[in-house]
This record gives C-alpha cells, sequence and structure tokens, in this order.
C-alpha cells in the first residue's frame, strides 16, 4: 500500500462533524508563533497542509469564522457549528486552495508528526526540539525542504488556478 493510497479520518469534540483527507499531507508545520499558541490555548499548533479537494466533508457542516492572522491578511477557520473545535482553516495568502488541517483533530495524529519546526524564535522554552527534524527561526522556502512530490502537487495547484483568479 502506498502512502498516497492512505487517508486519514478526523472530527470535532461533540463527533457532529466528520472529516477525511483523502491522500497525506503536503506538509506538516509544527508553528510556534505567538498567534498559534493564543489560538490553541498552548505552546504550538500542528497543520497538515493539504489541497482544499482532498479534504472531504463526511458528515456534519463546518462554520466559517473570519480571524486575523499575523500577515494582516487573515485567515478563515473552519469550525463545528456546534461545540466550535476549529478543524482547519485557510490563510488569506493562498486562497482556498491548501487546507491547514489540524492534526490534533485526527483520529490517529500520531501519523502525521511534524516535517518541520517554523517560529521556533518564539517557542516556549520548556519545548525540546527533536535534532533529527528541520526547524527555522520564523518562516522558510517550501523548494528548499518540501519533498520533490509535494513540489509537483503544488505546482499543479498553480497550474488549475492561476495567481490571477
Ligand atoms: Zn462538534
Ligand atoms: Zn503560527
Amino acid at each position: 500500500m502506498s502512502t498516497e493510497a492512505s487517508s486519514y479520518d478526523g472530527g470535532c469534540t461533540c463527533r457532529q462533524t466528520r472529516y477525511r483527507m483523502a491522500s497525506k499531507p503536503l506538509f506538516v508545520h509544527c508553528c510556534h508563533c505567538r498567534w498559534c499558541q493564543r489560538e490553541t490555548g498552548t505552546s504550538f499548533a500542528l497543520n497538515a497542509m493539504i489541497e482544499a479537494d482532498r479534504v472531504q466533508l463526511l458528515q456534519g457542516a463546518v462554520e466559517i469564522i473570519d480571524t486575523p492572522s499575523n500577515s494582516g491578511k487573515g485567515q478563515k477557520i473552519s469550525r463545528c457549528p456546534r461545540c466550535r473545535i476549529a478543524l482547519w482553516s485557510n490563510y488569506g495568502g493562498a486562497g482556498d486552495t491548501v487546507r491547514f488541517v489540524r492534526v490534533g483533530t485526527l483520529d490517529e495524529p500520531d501519523r502525521l508528526p511534524p516535517d518541520i519546526h517554523i517560529f521556533t524564535s518564539s517557542k516556549q522554552p520548556w519545548v525540546v526540539l527533536p535534532p533529527d527534524v528541520p526547524a527555522v527561526a520564523e518562516y522558510y522556502r517550501a523548494s528548499e525542504q518540501w519533498p520533490a512530490e509535494s513540489l509537483q502537487r503544488r505546482a499543479a495547484l498553480t497550474a488549475a488556478k492561476p495567481p490571477w483568479h
């Protein structure tokens, strides 16, 4: 079984809203920025980036909440309309083509450890990072960190939806 064929199911806390990621993600961010710390109420956010059309709603619905973001472009957070748990978000810059799925809402979150730690300049000091996972003080270039397959998937996205749309 190829990992590309695997899917990942998840959902909210009240069980009303369920979703499926149809393939492995493009890349997994562990973000230590202050915004993610505040939004999660804890020390970092764990987000799996994936093409929006690979996230299928299996049950329930999502309510999209406009939320400020560090870039100033805003973030649309999709939440269960009943328990309000955040399931994924889209950032203003990338539009709706890429979703940032909250790894902690997956049924098996252990399957998606971070591919990179970002914004470690504001990492809480007690969080000790593993030596074998890339870590950057702020952000990075995808071309330098993403696997070739993910870069190809990203290129396909851009081709399907040119930036002038
Ligand atoms: Zn819910
Ligand atoms: Zn962040």
